[in-house]
C-alpha cells in the first residue's frame, strides 16, 4: 500500500542544487511494525507525527501474504510471522473493536498442543488430572511438580529460566516442556535466557506468596478471568489487524523510506531520510534491536552501545501445503514443538489450517515449519533444497505426510528474536538510563518489555498515552534547507 503526502507538515521542495526537502513535525516515528503502528494510532488523528517506514509495505512481521494454489483457481493465505494470538490482552481487544476488526476464535480442537516425545507426537495435558496421567513426564517428575510449595523460595530467582523452573518443578519439567516452549516463543534455549526479563511475573509470585502453586491457587480462588476469547486471529489473518492502522494512519504513513542518520540539535532531532530531512520534537525508534542500535550511534551512543550486544535467534520457515488425503495425521491441534532432546533441526510444526480454516480451500492443509533457532543457528544459511530435504526427512513420518508437497514457501528470518539473556535487565536499565538523559527520545520493539504482539500493542498505547496527556508541545521551528551532501 503506497501512501500519499503529509498535508500538515511544512515542507519545502528539493532545492535545484540538490539540497534536500526538510520537514518539521512534532513526533517522528521510525518503523512501522507493530509497535509502531500501534504507538501512532494510540496518539490519535490529531497528532502531528509521521511514521516512515523502509520497506514497501507496513506491519513488520505481522504481514499476512498470499500463494496460488491449484493453477490459480483458488489461495493459500499465509503468515509471515505470529500464526494467531494466544489470548488478547485488554489492550489489544480495545484497538480491534476500535478498528471494528472481527476477532475469530480458532475451533476448540485447534487448542490441543503436540510435543514430540521419544519420536512420537503425544498431547500436552490441558488440566491438573490430565498432568497426573501424560506419558510426558515420570512418576518421579510428577511427583516433583506435587512438591514445587516446599522448594526455598529465595533460591534461583537472580538467574536463568532453566535454573527457576529445575529448581522449583524438576529437571525433567525443564527437558519436557521448559525446553520446547522456549524454542517455540523465543527460539531460544531456557539456560541462556534470563528469567527476570523474561518472566518477571513467575519471580513476583514467588517472592510474594513464596510458591507458584500457591500463587496460582490464590489468583483461581480470586476468579481471575483470561482477559479474551483464548486462541484466535483477525479475519483474513493477522495482516489485517497491521493493514487496518496503517489505513487509519493514511498520508501519516511513508512506506519505502528508511532513515539512515538521527542526530540531537539542541533540543530536537534531525533524521534524514534519502532526498528528505525531517526536523523533530520527540522521536519513537520502533524498530528490531539491531536497527536501534545502528540509528542511534549519534543521538544516543550509549543506548547504542548497549543494545549492539544485544544476540537475536535466526530462523527458517517452510510452508508446505497437501491435498488433505496426503496427510495421515488428524491435524487436530495447533501444532506439536520439538525438545532438544528429540535432536532434530526443526522447532516444530503449526497446522496453520485448523487454525485458522479459511487460509486454504476446502480439502488442503497448510502447514508451517519453523527450523534452527539458538540450537542450530546453521539452519538459516541452508539452500531451499535442504530445508525442505529437512522437512521430508523430519516432519514426513511425524505427520504421515505421502509424497513432495505441491505447494511450499521457504522464508529465513535472520536475528529476528531478541535473545533475553542474562545480561538483559542490566542492559535495559542502561539503555533507560541513557534515554533519560535524552529527552525527547523514545525506543519501542521487542527487545524491550515482551516480545508477544500483545505486550507490543500494549507497549506503545502506554506511551502513546502518555505523550498524549503531556501533549502541549512548544509549536516546531519552520522548515530550512539543508545541503544533501
Ligand atoms: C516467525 C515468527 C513467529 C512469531 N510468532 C509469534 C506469535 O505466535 N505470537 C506473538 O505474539 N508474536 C510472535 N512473534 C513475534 C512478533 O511477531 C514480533 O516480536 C513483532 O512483530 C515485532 O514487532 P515490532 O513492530 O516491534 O518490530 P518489527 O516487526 O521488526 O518492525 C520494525 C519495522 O521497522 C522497520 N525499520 C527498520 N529500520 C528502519 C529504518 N532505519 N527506517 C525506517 N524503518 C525501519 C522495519 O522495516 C520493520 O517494518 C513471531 C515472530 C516471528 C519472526
Amino acid at each position: 500500500m503506497r501512501q500519499g503526502r503529509t498535508p500538515n507538515h511544512r515542507e519545502q521542495k528539493v532545492d535545484q542544487r540538490g539540497f534536500r526537502r526538510r520537514r518539521s513535525l512534532d513526533t517522528l516515528v521510525i518503523g512501522a511494525g507493530i509497535s509502531g503502528l500501534a504507538y501512532a494510532h494510540g496518539r490519535g488523528a490529531d497528532a502531528r507525527l509521521l511514521v516512515v517506514e523502509a520497506s514497501d509495505s507496513a506491519g513488520g512481521w505481522v504481514h499476512t501474504e498470499r500463494g496460488v494454489w491449484d493453477d490459480e483457481r483458488s489461495e493459500l493465505r499465509y503468515e509471515r510471522g505470529p500464526e494467531a494470538l494466544q489470548a488478547a490482552s485488554p489492550e489489544a481487544l480495545a484497538l480491534f473493536s476500535g478498528l471494528a476488526l472481527e476477532l475469530v476464535p480458532a475451533p476448540r480442537s485447534a487448542r490441543k498442543r503436540f510435543l514430540l516425545h521419544r519420536g512420537a507426537l503425544v498431547a500436552l495435558p490441558r488440566s491438573p488430572l490430565s498432568c497426573l496421567s501424560t506419558p510426558l513426564l515420570s512418576w518421579g517428575g510428577k511427583l516433583r511438580l506435587l512438591g514445587e510449595f516446599r522448594r526455598d523460595p529465595r533460591i534461583a530467582l537472580g538467574g536463568s529460566l532453566a535454573e527457576f523452573v529445575r529448581h522449583r518443578l524438576g529437571p525433567e519439567t525443564v527437558e519436557t516442556l521448559l525446553d520446547p516452549f522456549v524454542s517455540g516463543v523465543w527460539a531460544g534455549d531456557p539456560e541462556q535466557l534470563s528469567l527476570r526479563a523474561t518472566f518477571p511475573d513467575l519471580a513476583r509470585m514467588v517472592e510474594e506468596q513464596g510458591s507458584l502453586t500457591r500463587a496460582l491457587l490464590r489468583r483461581k480462588r480470586g476468579g481471575a478471568a483470561p482477559a479474551a476469547p483464548g486462541l484466535c486471529k483477525p479475519r483474513g489473518g493477522m495482516g489485517s489487524l497491521t493493514r487496518a492502522l496503517a489505513e487509519s494512519l493514511g498520508p501519516r504513513l511513508r512506506l519505502s523510506t528508511p532513515v539512515e542518520s538521527l542526530r540531537r540539535e539542541g533540543a530536537r532531532f534531525h533524521a534524514i531520510a534519502g532526498a528528505e530531512s525531517f526536523d523533530c520534537a520527540r522521536v519513537v525508534v520502533a524498530t528490531s534491536a539491531r536497527a536501534a542500535a545502528e540509528l542511534l550511534a549519534e543521538a544516543s551512543p550509549e543506548a547504542s552501545r548497549e543494545l549492539a550486544t544485544l544476540r537475536c535467534e535466526s530462523l527458517a520457515g517452510v510452508i508446505h501445503a497437501w491435498p488433505r488425503e496426503r496427510v495421515a495425521h488428524p491435524l487436530d491441534g495447533f501444532g506439536y514443538l520439538v525438545p532438544s532432546r528429540e535432536q532434530r533441526l526443526h522447532l516444530g510444526t503449526l497446522f496453520s489450517s485448523s487454525i485458522d480454516p479459511d487460509c486454504a480451500p476446502r480439502g488442503t492443509v497448510l502447514l508451517r515449519t519453523l527450523l534452527g533457532g539458538a540450537r542450530h543457528p546453521e539452519v538459516v544459511e541452508m539452500s531451499d533444497r535442504e530445508l525442505l530435504a529437512v522437512v521430508e526427512r523430519e516432519v514426513g513420518p511425524l505427520l504421515g505426510l505421502r509424497g513432495e508437497p505441491p505447494w511450499t514457501r521457504v522464508l529465513r528470518y535472520r536475528s529476528v528474536l531478541p535473545r533475553y539473556d542474562l545480561a538483559h535487565p542490566a542492559r535495559l536499565e542502561t539503555v533507560d538510563r541513557a534515554l533519560m538523559r535524552s529527552p525527547g527520545l523514545h525506543l519501542l520493539g521487542n527487545y524491550r518489555r515482551g516480545i508477544g504482539v500483545p505486550a507490543l500493542i500494549e507497549a506503545g498505547s502506554a506511551l502513546a498515552r502518555e505523550h498524549a496527556r503531556g501533549e502541549a508541545q512548544p509549536p516546531g521551528p519552520e522548515g530550512g534547507l539543508d545541503p544533501a551532501g
